[in-house]
């Protein structure tokens, strides 16, 4: 059994040919796909998909980039949203530097209250970073201490931080707070040597795989649209990587996410 953990299926990008999609990953054998959302209107979407198709799970968040998206009024929506039963995640949420469409204090600020939602309705949290991975890892050593103060059940395992591009250190502080570490296509890349050292040091246990379709994909289909059924190509490489069974790797991962989404 394959599993996608971060695929944005709702992306006018696969408006053309969603359900080719969905069946070139089934005929690979993926049996779960989570969709998360980037502002309100694309949780909605997420939703819709995963009412559609049966593999289809959805997260709901506002993404560091759609900062200016943020309304009052935003956060009882996401409330809202998040009950439906497909709802596994709130996500994706956290903090982006690099691309910076959103200033850092606001940026924080929409963070903290996606993570305060994610406790108070106790559903795992999908984490974005990109050059700011420090400040999220301090915001979530904070969530993770009020989430052990209240005894939620989060606190064993509060989330995943997506398509990791952290370093050895940072992994380590990501596995001290229980959360999953994501894998994307990236560690097919032949000059992508210190994301593959991190992938043979990490236990299997703290590893989710992902594509992030339609971005990241994998060797030798770099450059082109990503999709679902290429989540194949990134286990295949992080079983070479750490001398496992392929059918080891899909196993142990898959299992982590059905621990974190509960599915
Ligand atoms: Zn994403």
């Amino acid at each position: 059994m394959l599993v996608d953990t971060h695929c944005h299926l709702d992306f006018n990008w696969f408006d053309q040919d969603r359900d080719e999609i969905i069946d070139r990953a089934r005929e690979v054998g993926v049996k779960r796909i989570l969709n998360p959302g980037i502002t309100l209107r694309s949780s909605e979407h997420a939703i819709q998909l995963a009412e559609k198709y049966p593999e289809v799970y959805a997260a709901v968040g506002v993404h560091p980039n759609d900062g200016s998206s943020w309304e009052e009024g935003t956060i009882s929506q996401l409330r809202d949203l998040a009950v439906h039963q497909k709802v596994v995640a709130i996500g994706e949420i956290g903090l982006d530097y690099y691309r910076d469409h959103t200033p850092h204090e606001l940026q924080k600020r929409i963070f903290k209250e996606q993570l305060n939602l994610a406790a108070e309705i106790n559903l795992p949290v999908i984490i974005h970073t990109r050059d700011s991975i420090n400040d999220a890892l301090d915001l979530l050593k904070i969530w993770c201490s009020d989430l052990k103060d209240s005894k939620s059940g989060l606190v064993e395992h509060p989330g995943v931080l997506h398509s990791f591009s952290g370093d050895q250190d940072d992994a380590k502080q990501a596995r001290a707070l229980k959360f999953f570490v994501g894998f994307t296509g990236p560690v097919t890349f032949s000059n992508a040597k210190d994301l593959q050292e991190l992938v043979i040091r990490l236990p299997l246990q703290n590893m989710l795989i992902e594509t992030d379709s339609p971005f990241l994909t994998p060797h030798p289909y770099r450059g082109k649209r990503n999709e679902p059924a290429r989540v194949k190509l990134v286990v295949e490489k992080i079983a070479e990587l750490k001398q496992q069974a392929y059918n080891t790797v899909t196993e142990i991962t898959s299992a982590n996410a059905a621990q974190l989404f509960d599915w």
